[in-house]
């Protein structure tokens, strides 16, 4: 931000200065009275994000201050804007009361008419920190990451703040990439200095990352003497999460907001997708315009809670790789597929549910209302219902029972809030008026008495006006004199006599106010009754609170089991919709798909009124990759990924859209377009296939799966042709893997010469009349030709265009055969398999060697040196050879 001018401050200026310095990076919202006010290049900032009026106020370095505010009891909505916008936001709230600041000036010995009160920043709102309702999109997590390093591995700390929910992992240095675009975190911590996370992650000091605090504060956290009953920590994990906890102490100024114990997840633990594969499959969200509409989940979503869309959100980008997991997940699934009627009940019900785990959040992290409160008691009852319905149901599966239990055992809690809070309590709790009748004698009593009190003033009026025969008197309240009387200006003066009881007040324009000794009395005892009956209420909601924050981990796991029925009934209820299939899964690496459709392209062909052409795939050992040609816009692409798609989300556990599929486990999926247009991002289209074409040729495994899309095609037709080439050689000869590979070059054709697990195929399609017709369905065999002209001509190209260019190909054509084409030399090239042979890897001791050359031992503690050659000691063969 720009440098503020320079000039002796007022005392409110140099307060203002001084948390102007404190926040940062963020924009202030400093209180003053009901308003949040921005000043000096803040208040520009926010004027324009939010588009209200800027102003000036005073002015500083004679120079007016630019200013805007926004209202304290409307101030989430524009937070939710400059948040979306990028910006962070510290809030300055006055941490005193006028009446304290003056006791302050006096024990000080400051003039009473200097003192200002004090203001404090009590929190950095940030994107990833975020607990309000309003401030949050129901159906997305909202991650916050923070990445430790220790010797190239990586650790991370995750935790969705709103939830809780804490996941510790590691990765190699060239697999975070992947890793954060699984989790695609709404913001990132990293150490100072460190020159791997991404490019807009906060820096934050070295020293909050050691591992041994990270430690110490997960136990303080969660008063425990040791980590072992939550899992097996690495150094880095435990690293990232003392980053994680020490920013987190950091935004909320010392207050914590809820985190659940720490949940390891094992590097291997699922099937594995960098980050060009996610984007091109657009799971969450589509390529175009980064919305849930046309992707993947947005096809796929019917959850009817948020908590469910979330945790859908989380199945398909962690796909599993243990077939008892998916089994039992697709055993849910079956379960609601074949009971509709119950379906149907369960998912009325559930839509009625709140989201139990973000009240939590709220209500943990001392920012929850009582309304908060009133969800926690109405969802786990309703969570109580359904396990006692439920726990009846004949046939349940293992995950149906497992789920079941987590939503019993609030009665006590459920009763408690059922007794103490009104049916429907208030967001606001500063007026009270959300504690039950009957819940607390003295409570009742304090009520009691200023309903008497009020009922009192009534009296009080009627009988004023018997008395005076002033039948337009009126008994008012207002803020600033509290209950008076009031009279027309003509009758005032008989009150104004000096034995009349009554004592002026205030005289404005037509009317005079006045005061009585028994209104006095009345008021004072509705004012003292009400005081009292707000700290007993703010006494009781604290009480309740602490309760909530006793039961936390119960909680947040019965709303981590309805949000798992609610995935599990919305899988089915899609799949019914559809009459999707459930996936068998298999160990072995075959992929046979029945009638196979594409979820999203299918759904967007309906809302037209027309229908997908379903196509089968069948890969097995010996019939790995099939090449797939044809005309543009013939269906390759969306055949590559909807089989793509099926994998995913077999292994993610939901029903697939086909009649039948099986699936050998994937470990990882690829998915490649050629020369996908990516400027945006300063690297060449062309370079940005080959980066992410070696990346699958490094990584993929024989059970991986890769779907190619016009790989090659951002270059010259012969780089394109030959790198298509040796690309697909590679894929077929080396990693062995199945893989989709389609392809507007012919002459590749000639690989099914050669690769014995290669097959042809194509997508058909007719010209009639002079008509492309694309028939979306696909065959065996080569395609006899590319109907490039015909596409071009149903796209609108003038005829004179494409006449002229049926001139040239007809030139071309005659030229390749009298030379055989740009392939014909290839005939006598030698096997891949021949070529590939890789240089012999190095020995134990030569990689020992290289190791020694490349450590610096000046940057080493005692420690890790020791740590270094126990490894290296371990790296040996044991004896010698
Ligand atoms: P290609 O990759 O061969 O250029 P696409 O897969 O991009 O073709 O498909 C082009 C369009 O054809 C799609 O947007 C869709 O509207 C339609 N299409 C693709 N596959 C099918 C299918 N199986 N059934 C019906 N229409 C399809």
């Amino acid at each position: 931000m720009a440098a503020l001018p320079d000039s002796k401050p007022t005392p409110m200026m140099a307060q203002y200065l001084a948390l102007r310095e404190e926040a940062g990076d963020a924009l202030l919202f400093y209180r003053m009275g009901d308003f949040f006010e921005l000043f000096f290049e803040d208040a520009r900032t926010a004027a324009q994000i939010l588009d209200i009026a800027l102003t000036t106020r005073g002015e500083h370095g004679g120079a007016p201050i630019p200013m805007c505010g926004v209202p304290v009891h409307s101030a989430e909505g524009y937070l939710a804007r400059l948040i979306k916008a990028g910006c962070r936001v510290a809030i300055a709230e006055q941490v005193e009361t006028p009446d304290e600041a003056k006791a302050r000036a006096k024990r000080e010995g400051t003039p009473s008419s200097k003192v200002l009160v004090g203001r404090a920043i009590v929190r950095l709102v940030t994107a990833g920190t975020l607990t309000e309702e309003a401030l949050l999109e129901p159906r997305r997590a909202n991650v916050l990451a923070a990445l430790a390093e220790l010797r190239g591995t990586v650790g991370i700390a995750a935790v969705d703040v709103s939830t809780g929910a804490m996941v510790l992992e590691e990765c190699a240095a060239d697999q975070l990439g992947a890793a954060l675009a699984r989790l695609s975190p709404s913001e990132v911590v990293v150490p100072e200095d460190w020159p791997h996370g991404p490019e807009e992650a906060i820096s934050r000091p070295r020293n909050s990352f050691a591992s041994d605090a990270g430690a110490e504060r997960l136990k303080a956290v969660h008063g425990v003497a040791t980590l072992d009953a939550f899992g097996d920590f690495s150094r880095a994990m435990l690293g990232a999460a003392g980053g994680l906890i020490a920013y987190l102490d950091h935004v909320g100024r010392g207050k914590l907001p809820l985190l659940l114990p720490p949940v390891a997840r094992a590097a291997e633990a699922g099937m594995a997708m960098d980050a060009a594969t996610r984007a091109s499959l657009e799971i969450l969200e589509s390529t175009n315009g980064g919305s849930r509409a046309g992707s993947l989940i947005g096809a796929v979503d019917r959850c009817v809670t948020g908590a469910g869309s979330r945790l859908l959100a989380e199945d398909l980008s962690a796909p599993l790789l243990d077939v008892a997991q998916i089994e039992a997940r697709l055993g849910l699934v079956q379960f609601w597929r074949d009971r509709p009627i119950e379906r149907a009940q369960l998912r009325e019900a559930l839509r009625a549910i709140p989201d139990l785990g973000r009240a939590l959040g709220r209500v943990v992290a001392g920012r929850g209302s009582p309304r908060d409160l009133g969800q926690l008691r109405d969802g786990l009852s309703e969570a109580m219902r359904l396990h006692h319905w439920l726990s009846g149901a004949p046939d349940r599966p293992a995950l149906l029972d497992a789920v079941l239990a987590k939503l019993t055992g609030h009665g006590a809690l459920t009763d408690w809030l059922s007794r103490a809070l009104v049916p429907s309590p208030p967001t606001e709790r500063g007026s009270g008026g959300f504690i039950a009748d009957g819940y607390d004698a003295a409570l009742d009593e304090l009520r009691a008495t200023s309903g008497d009190a009020r009922r009192a003033i009534a009296a009080m009026e009627a009988r004023y006006r018997d008395e005076t025969g002033i039948a337009t008197l009126k008994i008012r309240h207002n803020g600033v004199l509290g209950y008076f009387i009031e009279v027309g200006a003509r009758y005032a003066d008989a009150l104004m006599a000096p034995d009349s009881g009554f004592i002026h007040r205030q005289t404005m324009a037509g009317a005079v106010r006045f005061n009585s000794l028994k209104l006095h009395e009345e008021a004072a005892r509705i004012a003292q009754a009400g005081g009292h009956a707000l700290a007993a209420e703010e006494a009781h909601f604290e009480e309740l609170v602490a309760e909530v924050v006793t039961a936390r981990h119960a909680i947040a796991a019965t709303a981590a089991a309805l949000a798992r029925i609610d995935v599990a009934a919305g899988n089915a209820e899609r799949a019914s919709e559809a009459d999707w299939c459930r996936p068998e899964i298999a160990e072995d690496a075959g992929l046979a798909i029945t009638a196979g459709r594409h979820p999203v392209v299918e759904a967007a062909l309906a809302k037209a009124g027309e229908r997908f052409v379903a196509n089968d795939c069948q890969l097995a050992d010996t019939n790995r990759l099939w090449l797939i040609g044809g005309p543009n816009m013939g269906g390759k692409s969306t055949f590559l990924r909807q089989n793509a798609l099926i994998v995913l989300l077999a292994q993610a556990g939901c029903f697939v859209p086909a009649t039948a599929a099986r699936i050998g486990l994937v470990d990882r999926l690829f998915s490649r377009v050629g020369a996908a247009d990516n400027l945006a991002r300063g690297r060449s289209t062309f370079m940005v296939e080959m980066v992410e074409t070696a990346a699958i040729l490094a990584q993929a495994t024989s059970r991986s799966f890769v779907i190619l899309d016009e790989v090659g095609r951002g270059t010259s037709t012969y780089d394109g042709l030959a790198l298509a080439w040796a690309v697909a050689e590679a894929v077929h000869s080396k990693i062995r893997c199945r893989c989709l590979f389609a392809t507007h070059y012919h002459e590749l054709a000639r690989l099914a010469e050669t690769c014995e697990a290669l097959s042809l195929h194509h997508v058909r399609a007719r010209e009639w009349q002079g008509d492309l017709v694309l028939l979306h369905e696909l065959a065996d065999g080569p395609a006899d030709r590319s109907y490039g002209l015909a596409v071009a001509r149903l796209a609108g190209v003038p005829a004179p265009v494409v006449a002229r260019a049926k001139a040239v190909l007809e030139k071309l054509e005659a030229t390749r055969t009298a030379t055989g084409g740009i392939a014909a030399g290839l005939g006598d090239l030698p096997l891949f398999a021949a070529l590939a042979a890789e240089p012999a890897p190095a020995s134990p001791e030569q990689q020992l060697a290289e190791a020694l050359r490349d450590a610096d031992l000046d940057a080493l503690t005692p420690r890790e040196a020791l740590d270094l050659l126990y490894e290296w000691k371990r790296a040996l063969p044991k004896t010698k050879h």
